[in-house]
């Protein structure tokens, strides 16, 4: 076999589809986000960054950079080793406390990222518990789908948010077979939100355990950005929530938040926290210090909220079709890779703006789409020229309108 001849001819398929994956080469600048220089070879030009996770600012946040400061002049750069050997330090026992006490559990247990959490989570529950079923969410993230098939137990898919199907599938299981659902708060590529409480109700009717994914709403959502189901007073409902310190908490790292049996019981068999170095001491601080300051400020909530509902209500005006959905999330559809790739290099080569299209496999064929997460460090001004951009373009690319608001 030519092997070089087969990975090129690969990437040509993608290619021609409209789906190869081009990063931006970006460099944020302190303070100043969403402001960012684009590097595209030797030339740097100024851009506005419109679809970080970075929900709400908060990887540029004063009270974050002073914790990791402060961390690494006092205790070093990296942990040093597994949690086991030697890789636990105070920073990582203090950001658990405060995860468990976010979600209302008795413990939480860190892990490097968000998509580990969830792969060494249900990777273990689903090998370790005999017999057990997974019941997924057919929308759920890739990272839960790779855990759930890497432990290999049995796995059912059930319909989108659909109770109907849930419960077809729960009533069809032998009522002593052990029961996992495993689903998230907010879908982050449409934006809409499970019905937590009636999830809830099936799992008490059939005795199975929940898993919630609260990646997308953590920090965001909740009196103490708890997540959705904090909003919903469900946390003591879901029996393990996990989440991300990477989006919204604007740093690194994954985490469960469960009962103490749980939490330990998932540290002592999880190959993907036992195997790996711990977090930077400094990145748990940082960390921890995000998640303190949301759970006293809602400022920064509100002010997501109120740019959200500015540019929904803009986009709108200009007749620009997005999903309607009860989230942060603004899903622009555009529905062909080819033109959803064209508006994006446009937005950031003529108009500075950065939004990174969205195609398969991510999301199904014909469902291209330009992901807006509008934040409370964007302006007025950065709204304007974001929907100025858009008119624009929505123009010259031909694309569907819907009847305008104003007309
Ligand atoms: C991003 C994401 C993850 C993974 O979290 P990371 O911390 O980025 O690894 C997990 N679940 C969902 C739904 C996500 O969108």
């Amino acid at each position: 076999m030519d092997y070089q001849a087969f990975f090129s001819s690969e990437l040509d398929k993608l290619r021609d589809e409209g789906n190869y994956r081009v990063f931006a080469d970006l460099e944020r600048e302190r303070g100043n986000f969403p402001k960012a220089d684009n590097h595209v070879g030797e030339a740097v030009r100024k851009v506005t960054i419109w679809c970080s996770n970075d929900y709400l600012g908060m990887g540029q946040h004063p009270s974050v950079l002073g914790a990791m400061h402060d961390a690494l002049d006092k205790v070093g750069a990296g942990a040093g080793g597994t949690r086991n050997i030697s890789g636990t330090t105070h920073h990582h026992v203090l950001l658990e406390r405060e995860l468990a006490d976010l979600h209302g559990k008795d413990a939480a247990l860190l892990f490097t990222s968000g998509y580990v959490s969830n792969w060494a989570a249900l990777g273990t529950l689903g090998a370790k518990i005999p017999g057990l079923v997974i019941l997924s969410d057919a929308l759920n993230h890739a990272s839960m789908i790779e855990g759930i098939r890497h432990s290999k137990a049995q796995r059912i898919i059930w319909k989108h948010n659909d109770l109907a199907d849930l419960e077809r599938h729960l009533a069809s299981l032998p009522a002593n077979q052990p029961k996992l659902i495993a689903f998230e708060s907010v879908y982050s590529m449409d934006g809409d939100i499970a019905p937590i409480k009636e999830i809830c109700d099936l799992a008490d009717r059939y005795n199975a355990m929940t898993y919630l994914d609260e990646v997308h709403a953590v920090g965001m959502y909740g009196p103490r950005g708890g997540g959705v189901a904090e909003r919903e007073g469900l946390m003591d409902r879901v029996t393990i929530i996990e989440g991300t310190l990477g989006k919204a908490f604007g740093v690194m790292g994954g985490y469960i938040a469960a009962s103490t049996e749980v939490c330990d019981f998932v540290r002592s068999f999880a190959s993907g926290f036992i195997f790996t170095t711990a977090l930077p001491p400094a990145v748990a601080a940082g960390a921890c210090a995000a998640i303190r300051h949301l759970k006293n400020s809602n400022k920064e909530r509100l002010g997501q909220q109120e740019a959200v509902a500015q540019v929904r209500t803009r986009l709108d005006a200009a007749g620009i079709p997005h999903i309607d959905n009860p989230s942060h999330i603004i899903p622009v559809m555009v529905g062909d890779p080819v033109k959803c790739k064209w508006l994006s290099d446009v937005l950031m080569n003529r108009y500075g703006v950065y939004i990174q299209p969205i195609n398969y496999p991510t999301v199904p064929k014909g469902t291209e789409r330009l992901r807006i997460t509008p934040s409370p460090v964007h302006t007025q001004a950065d709204i304007d020229h974001l929907v100025g951009a858009l008119t624009e373009l929505w123009s010259q690319c031909q694309l569907a309108r819907l009847p305008m608001a104003a007309q």
